[in-house]
């Protein structure tokens, strides 16, 4: 049942889906009074801002879990969002392409999957039908899935923002959520503004704190679990005379084994062509530089039983990720395999952005979207990719059970 307009609403996290959140709630609950606290001076400051800008179309997800069934209808929504707001959705397609012989269980595989999850106008293609689509890769099979989308997900953003302050709510930059505390009637939310701490009385509150979303659950509710670990993914960009070679996108089959979906070719809605990310231990979860480290955020990843059981059962694929870290040409190596013609002396190093993949104890990653609730405090404890594809699905899903 939604919340009462006496209601007071306190969303912590201004990313995509803090917003999507608080939007959904003025939506329904007009007089709902809804403050969202972002600690950064910009809404889409981290995932949000830093993402491949895909509006995936549900080829990968387990059929029957929240990621399938939200991705889902979250394209739907925000396709008809972005058309209704003016904001870039453009559907230049995607292929998954297999290299080989040896791929093709797992093509199989995922070609079942993806019928399972009713992905719209999905094709198979042979090696010759995959140069009618993308003239310059290549392959032996692709999944081709024409309604596969790219945005600009930090304008989605802008305008969820700008809709939530039309409708009478608040979207409070600089203010960093350090504590709440359940009491009689309410919830007391510590709010860390320049060198002060406020105190803001709320009926219910919900945390889509991203990367930081552990800390602020152990806080709040006094559960570690999931651990955050943080992974980053490096891009690099395609020169101007290549960056055309690729019409749409295009992606590996990926490793059941790892969420990440391998590095990929991924046009960007200014133009410009992309290739990445790769996926590798960061040492940090705020900070962008390659070289960054935040002794704190190290010392979280450390001191998690979960990361050390992780690292054991896969240091050989982390080798082979750090060896793309250090150099353009292992890092192109892999991408090359799908579009011989795009080279490491085409591209140069454009940026990178930090997941927040959770990480259970026994060192399970976690794959499914992850969201708790209990006596007015909804948490939001893994949210990663398709994630800012199914945002607004996933707010109507958040506010459904408020
Ligand atoms: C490299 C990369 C590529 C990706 N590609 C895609 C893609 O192509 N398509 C797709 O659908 N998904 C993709 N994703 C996933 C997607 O970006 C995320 O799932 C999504 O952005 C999560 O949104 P969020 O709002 O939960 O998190 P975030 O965008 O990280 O927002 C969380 C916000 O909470 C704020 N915050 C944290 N703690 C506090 C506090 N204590 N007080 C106040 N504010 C706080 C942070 O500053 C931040 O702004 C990708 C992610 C990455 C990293």
């Amino acid at each position: 049942m939604p919340p009462s307009s006496a209601t007071t609403v306190a969303v912590v996290g201004g990313g995509i889906l803090g917003l999507a959140i608080a939007r959904e709630i003025l939506q329904r609950r007009p007089g709902v009074r809804v403050q969202v606290f972002e600690q950064e001076d910009r809404v889409g400051a981290h995932q949000t801002g830093h993402n491949s800008g895909v509006v995936h179309a549900g080829i990968y997800y387990r059929p029957g879990s929240l990621k399938a069934e939200l991705c889902t209808r979250g394209r739907a929504l925000l396709r008809d969002y972005c058309a209704e707001h003016a904001l870039p959705y453009d559907e230049c397609g995607k292929l998954v392409v297999a290299v080989d012989g040896s791929e093709l269980d797992r093509f199989d595989a995922l070609e079942k999957t993806a019928r399972a999850n009713g992905v719209p106008g999905l094709r198979r293609l042979d090696g010759r039908e995959i140069a009618e689509v993308e003239p310059h890769a290549a392959g032996v099979a692709a999944l081709h899935s024409p309604h596969t989308a790219i945005t600009d997900y930090v304008a989605v953003c802008g305008s969820l923002a700008g809709e939530i302050e039309s409708s009478g709510g608040e979207v409070l930059l600089r203010r960093e959520v350090t504590a709440a505390r359940r009491r009689a009637g309410g919830i007391e939310v510590s709010v860390r503004h320049g060198g002060w701490v406020e105190q803001h009385r709320v009926d219910q509150l919900i945390l889509c704190a991203g990367l930081q979303a552990d800390r602020l659950g152990a806080r709040i509710d006094g559960d570690p679990t999931p651990r955050i670990v943080p992974f980053r993914g490096e891009y690099m960009r395609v020169s101007e005379a290549k960056r055309e070679l690729v019409r749409g996108m295009v992606y590996p089959v990926p490793d059941p084994r790892y969420p990440f979906l391998g590095v990929h070719f991924t046009r960007r809605v200014d133009g410009s062509l992309e290739v990445g990310p790769n996926a590798f231990l960061s040492l940090s979860r705020r900070h962008y530089s390659r070289a960054a480290l935040t002794p704190r955020d190290l010392a979280a990843t450390l001191s998690w039983p979960g990361f050390w059981r992780f690292s054991a059962e896969h240091w050989r694929t982390g080798l082979t990720e750090l060896r793309g870290v250090l150099s353009v040409r292992s890092y192109m190596e892999s991408a090359q395999r799908y579009v011989p013609d795009i080279g490491p002396a085409d591209v140069r190093r454009a940026g990178l952005g930090l997941r927040a993949q959770a990480l259970d104890r026994d060192g399970s990653l976690v794959d499914d979207f992850r969201i708790h609730r209990s006596d007015g405090i909804t948490s939001v404890r893994n949210a990663p990719s398709p994630a800012a594809t199914s945002s607004l699905a996933i707010a109507e899903y958040v506010v459904d059970r408020l």
